[in-house]
C-alpha cells in the first residue's frame, strides 16, 4: 500500500494549492479528485468559465452599444453562441492543463476517484470503473468544496430549472431567464445573458441585491444593471417553479403576500452554495458537520481528528477561491511546523459585473454594529479623466477610516477595473495604513487608481482635490 505524508481530498483552489505548498515543503503528497479534470468548481464550473463568458458578452455589448460613440462603425454584430461556449471550454481546458503540469512538476501523485475515510489515516479511492484502491497518509486535508444550495419547493431538473453549472453550458441562447437570487452568481450570469439579448429577471428575497456587501455598492450596481435592462423583484419570496416543457413558470410572493408569476425559457437557481461532504465517511472518524453542513475547524483549520484538516468552501467563511487557496497554504505551512496566519477580514470580495464591485474590510453596517466611530470619504468615478476617456463613468470609491486614528477600516468600490484596484486597498490595510497615507502616495495619472487616492483624501479631512 502506498504511504504519503499528506493526502488532499479535492483538487479545487483549496486542494491543489495545499498540495503544491506541501510538496514545496518536502512532503510526499497525493491528491484525490473524483472528476476527470483537476481544478474543482473554480476552474471547471465557477470562476474561470464565468469570467470567460463575462468577457465575451462584454465585447458584444460594447460592439453594439459603445463602439459608435468611439467612432467605430460596424454594420452588424452577430452572436455565435456555440463558438462562445466553445471558447469558454478551451479556456477551461488550458487552465486545467496548467494544473496537471503543476502536479507533475511538484511530483504530486494524483488519484482519480471518490475518496473516503476508512480510518483517520486510511483512505479508500473508488474509481469510476468500480475498482477500489487504498492508501495510507499521516496527515489528510479535506478540500471537497461546495455544491449549489437547493430550495425545498423547487426541483432542479438541469434542463429548464438549472444551477450555475448548466447556465455556463446552455445549448442555446435563451430569450428569457428568471434568476432566483440577486447575489454574486445571479448578477454575474444575469449580466452575461442580458448583454447577449436575453430578457433577465432577478427575484431576490432581501430588499437589496448583493446584500452582504456595502449598501451603497448594491444600490449603485442595481442602477447600472437596470440600465442594462435587468428587471428586479426585490423582497419577493419564491414559492415554486414548474417546468412546462419549453418554459418554466416561477411563482413568488411580494411583501404584501400578493402572488406574481414569471414565465421564462430557463430558471437559474442561485441562492448560495452548501458545503459538500457526501459519502466522505466522516462518521467513521468521528468528524461532525454543522447545521450548514460545514466541517468544524479550529484556528489552524484542524478538525476534531488531530491529523485531519479542512480548507475552502467546506469550512466556515467566504466561499471564495483565493480564501480557499490561502487556507491550503496555511495548513501546509502549519503541518511543516511554521506559524502562518490569515487575516480573514482582509480577504477581498469581487463581483465581476459591469461596473465591477470590489470590497475589503468592514462595511458601514458592520462598523455601526461594532460601535466603531468612523469617517467616510468617497469619490465618484465620473470625476476622473481616465473614466471619461474610456466612457466608464459609473461608480464610486468609498474609504472608511477610524475617526480617531485615521486607520483604514474598509474600502468599497464600484467602477471600471475595481477587481484589480482593490489590491491596493488590501496591501494598505495589511500594513495598517491611514487614509492620509494613501492620500499622500503618488498615483499615476490618468488612472482609475486616482479614485482611491481621492477617496482617501476625502476621508482624511475632506481634502479631495477633484470634486
Ligand atoms: P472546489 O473548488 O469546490 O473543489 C472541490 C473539489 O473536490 C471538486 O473538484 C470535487 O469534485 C472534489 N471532491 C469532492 N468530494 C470528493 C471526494 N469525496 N473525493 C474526491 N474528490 C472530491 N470564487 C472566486 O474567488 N472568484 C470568482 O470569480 C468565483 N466565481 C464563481 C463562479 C461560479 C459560477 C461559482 C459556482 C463559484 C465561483 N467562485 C468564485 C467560488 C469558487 O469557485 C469556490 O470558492 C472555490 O472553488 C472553492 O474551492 P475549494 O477548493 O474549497 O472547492
Ligand atoms: P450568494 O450568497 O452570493 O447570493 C445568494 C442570494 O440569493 C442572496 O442575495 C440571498 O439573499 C438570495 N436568496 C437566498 N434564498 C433566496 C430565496 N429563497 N429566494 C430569493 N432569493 C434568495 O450566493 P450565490 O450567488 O449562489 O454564490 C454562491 C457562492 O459562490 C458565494 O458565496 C460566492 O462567494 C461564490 N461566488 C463568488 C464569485 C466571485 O467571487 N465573483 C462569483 C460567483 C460565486
Amino acid at each position: 500500500m502506498e504511504k504519503y505524508d499528506v493526502t488532499i481530498i479535492g483538487s479545487g483552489p483549496g486542494g491543489y494549492v495545499a498540495a503544491i505548498r506541501c510538496a514545496q515543503l518536502g512532503m510526499k503528497t497525493a491528491v484525490i479528485e473524483k472528476y476527470n479534470s483537476l481544478g474543482g468548481t473554480c476552474l471547471n464550473v465557477g470562476c474561470i468559465p464565468s469570467k470567460a463568458l463575462l468577457d465575451s458578452s462584454e465585447h458584444y455589448h460594447n460592439a453594439i452599444h459603445n463602439f459608435k460613440e468611439h467612432g467605430i462603425e460596424i454594420s452588424e454584430a452577430n452572436i455565435n453562441f456555440t463558438q462562445m461556449i466553445e471558447r469558454k471550454t478551451k479556456v477551461i481546458d488550458q487552465t486545467v492543463a496548467g494544473i496537471d503540469f503543476l502536479m507533475k512538476k511538484n511530483k504530486i501523485t494524483v488519484y482519480q476517484g471518490h475518496g473516503s475515510f476508512i480510518s483517520p489515516i486510511m483512505l479508500s479511492i473508488k474509481k469510476t470503473d468500480g475498482t477500489e484502491e487504498q492508501i495510507e497518509s499521516t496527515k489528510i486535508i479535506i478540500a471537497t468544496g461546495s455544491k449549489p444550495a437547493m430550495l425545498p419547493s423547487i426541483a432542479i431538473d438541469k434542463k429548464r430549472i438549472i444551477t450555475s453549472t448548466e447556465a455556463l453550458s446552455l445549448p442555446e441562447l435563451p430569450k428569457t431567464m428568471v434568476i432566483i437570487g440577486g447575489g454574486v452568481i445571479g448578477l454575474e450570469l444575469g449580466s452575461v445573458y442580458q448583454r447577449l439579448g436575453t430578457e433577465v429577471s432577478v427575484i431576490e428575497y432581501m430588499d437589496k441585491i448583493i446584500p452582504t456587501m456595502d449598501d451603497d455598492m448594491g444600490k449603485e450596481l442595481q442602477r447600472s444593471l437596470k440600465k442594462l435592462g435587468i428587471k428586479f423583484y426585490l423582497s419577493h419570496k419564491v414559492t415554486g417553479a414548474i417546468n412546462n416543457g419549453d418554459n418554466v413558470t416561477v411563482s413568488a410572493l411580494d411583501k404584501k403576500e400578493q402572488e406574481i408569476k414569471l414565465d421564462a425559457e430557463y430558471c437559474l437557481v442561485a441562492i448560495g452554495r452548501k458545503a459538500y461532504t457526501e459519502n466522505l465517511g466522516l462518521d467513521k472518524i468521528g468528524i461532525k458537520t454543522t447545521e450548514r453542513g460545514q466541517i468544524e475547524v479550529n484556528d489552524h483549520l484542524q478538525t476534531s481528528a488531530e491529523n485531519i484538516y479542512a480548507v475552502g468552501d467546506v469550512v466556515r467563511g467566504a466561499m471564495l477561491a483565493h480564501k480557499a487557496s490561502e487556507e491550503g497554504v496555511l495548513v501546509a505551512e502549519y503541518i511543516a511546523g511554521q506559524k502562518p496566519h490569515i487575516n480573514y477580514n482582509l480577504i477581498p470580495g469581487v463581483v465581476y459585473t459591469w461596473p465591477e464591485v470590489a470590497s475589503v474590510g468592514y462595511t458601514e453596517t458592520q462598523l455601526k454594529e461594532k460601535g466603531i466611530a468612523y469617517k467616510v470619504g468617497s469619490f465618484p468615478m465620473r470625476a476622473l479623466g481616465r473614466a471619461r476617456a474610456s466612457m466608464d463613468i459609473d461608480g464610486l470609491v468609498k474609504v472608511l477610516a477610524d475617526k480617531e486614528t485615521d486607520e483604514i477600516l474598509g474600502v468599497h468600490m464600484i467602477g471600471a477595473r475595481a477587481a484589480d484596484l482593490i489590491a491596493e486597498a488590501v496591501v494598505a490595510m495589511e500594513f495598517r495604513a491611514s487614509a492620509e497615507d494613501i492620500g499622500r502616495i503618488s498615483h499615476a495619472h490618468p488612472t482609475y487608481t486616482e479614485a482611491l487616492k481621492e477617496a482617501a483624501l476625502a476621508a482624511t479631512d475632506n481634502r479631495a482635490l477633484h470634486v
